[in-house]
């Protein structure tokens, strides 16, 4: 999440004219949705916190990363629900982790493999279970650590970069959230949950929780620093990425998701801001501020507006399958080098993604096309991921035909992309001293934390 960006430079308001080829998907008029009792355009209008404005095309042109800040997209979050590293599999072998012994082959393998995945999904819900019923609680305290610079900000507070007292080695990403902020904004369930779900994960695409504590006016999360930088600056260097480097960084979204809709955890807030990149070129999915554990729907109104599902924005109760049709927007963006639904103001965005139209650039092949269409799918029983075989019809999708998911899991394959880490890969921010009142805020509303 990201605050305060409102300011886009000059940016085309139609679309670019290499962009062709249409499809359509079955979309039920957002008026007829008389159900809900609430009409999509009410998104527009939240006394809490408005979408941000900012949510024009994106240059096209390659652009410098500095150029790119100014476009950043904000996020939104409403409150209207009616209703340490000893597991990580990143230096798993192929003999003890089940999930990766017979991945990848053929024919009754097939088979054997799959259930193998499933094993080893069963025994990672097992111990994410363990870890939501034991979370950890205050293991460390601001003096252990050498605050350094602010490499981001978000809505409630900002992230720190700094070094363990005695570690200089290790870095840490210091999330900082204001409690006030949290209060006022009224995201304390969401805060606590964000805690809960990321100290209880361990997945080689997304970043370790390895401390948290509070203070009287704070909380702390300090996460694994990613020191390559959000794909959004890359991507936006690159312009946009050929469909092996879309393929590579999607395969990994892919097994992260396919690892957390298993344990009962939706993400909610895909896109490349909060998508940071390794040293070793792999990613990092950050912000699980609107991650939550869901077991049949959920309903909250949330997420970044060219992002969101046509189910969110018709206020249909939700799951997984808002997760995928974030992933199709991804996809899209990285290939394309822009989403596929722009328009100046969130509502004209929102009238796009329900009107089930999707318009994909010349350049795109058959098959990541065919693939887009199944994911940007407005109709839910025909999503991708969504559907009885689940993540396994993207998995073996033509356009992975060559993909090995083993490997990717494994890190074993060389990254297209290897970020330099001896410059900085993220802006630069006037520090502003931490004040910590004499007196403990919200002891009842953080006593989880
Ligand atoms: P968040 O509030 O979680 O969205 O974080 C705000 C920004 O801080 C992100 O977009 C990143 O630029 C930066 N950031 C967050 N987590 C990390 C991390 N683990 N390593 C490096 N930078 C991070």
């Amino acid at each position: 999440m990201k605050e305060g960006q409102h300011n886009t430079p000059d940016s085309p308001k139609s679309p670019p004219s290499y962009i062709t080829s249409t499809s359509s998907n079955n979309y039920t008029s957002p008026s007829s949705d008389s159900s809900s009792g609430r009409s999509y355009l009410r998104l527009n209008k939240s006394p809490l916190l408005s979408p941000s404005t900012s949510n024009q095309l994106p240059p096209k042109s390659p652009v410098s990363p500095r150029a790119a800040e100014t476009v950043k997209r904000s996020f939104f979050r409403f409150n209207s629900t009616p209703a340490s590293g000893a597991n990580n599999l990143i230096n798993s072998t192929p003999s003890t982790n089940p999930y990766i012994t017979n991945m990848g082959q053929t024919g009754s393998n097939v088979k054997r493999s799959q259930s193998d995945i499933q094993t080893f999904l069963d025994k990672e819900k097992e111990k994410f279970i363990e870890k939501i019923e034991n979370p950890i609680k205050q293991n460390a305290h601001l003096d252990d650590f050498e605050l350094l610079r602010t490499i981001g900000t978000g809505s409630f507070g900002r992230v720190l970069l700094v070094t363990h007292r005695h570690n200089a080695d290790e870095k840490v990403a210091l999330k900082i959230l204001d409690k006030q902020v949290v209060v006022k904004m009224k995201q304390i369930d969401h805060t606590l949950a964000e805690k809960k779900i990321l100290q209880a994960l361990t997945c080689p695409f997304i970043v370790k929780l390895l401390y948290t504590f509070k203070d009287n006016s704070y909380l702390y999360l300090g996460l694994e620093y990613a020191p390559g930088g959000e794909m959004f600056t890359h991507l936006r260097a690159f312009g946009r990425y050929t469909e092996d480097m879309t393929r590579f960084y999607a395969a990994q979204i892919v097994l992260a998701f396919e690892y957390l809709h298993h344990l009962g955890v939706i993400y909610r807030d895909l896109k490349p801001e909060n998508l940071l990149f390794s040293s070793d070129g792999y990613l990092k999915m950050t912000d699980f501020g609107f991650a939550k554990r869901v077991k049949d729907r959920t309903w909250t109104l949330c997420g970044t507006p060219e992002y969101l599902a046509p189910e969110i924005i018709l206020s249909r109760g939700y799951n997984k399958g808002v997760d995928y049709w974030a992933l199709g927007v991804l996809m899209y963006e990285m290939s394309a080098g822009y989403p596929p639904f722009f328009a100046d103001q969130p509502i004209q965005i929102y009238e796009k993604i329900v009107s089930g139209r999707v318009r994909f650039p010349n350049h795109f092949t058959v098959d990541l096309k065919d693939l887009l269409k199944n994911l940007l799918q407005v109709d839910l029983t025909r999503r991708y991921g969504n559907l009885k075989p689940g993540v396994r019809d993207i998995k073996e999708h033509r356009w992975f035909k060559d993909m090995d998911f083993i490997s990717i899991y494994e890190k074993t394959i060389t990254a297209p992309f290897i970020p330099r880490t001896d410059r900085e890969n993220y802006e630069t921010y006037e520090e502003q001293p931490l004040t910590v009142s004499s007196t403990e805020r919200y002891p009842r509303e953080f006593t989880e934390f």
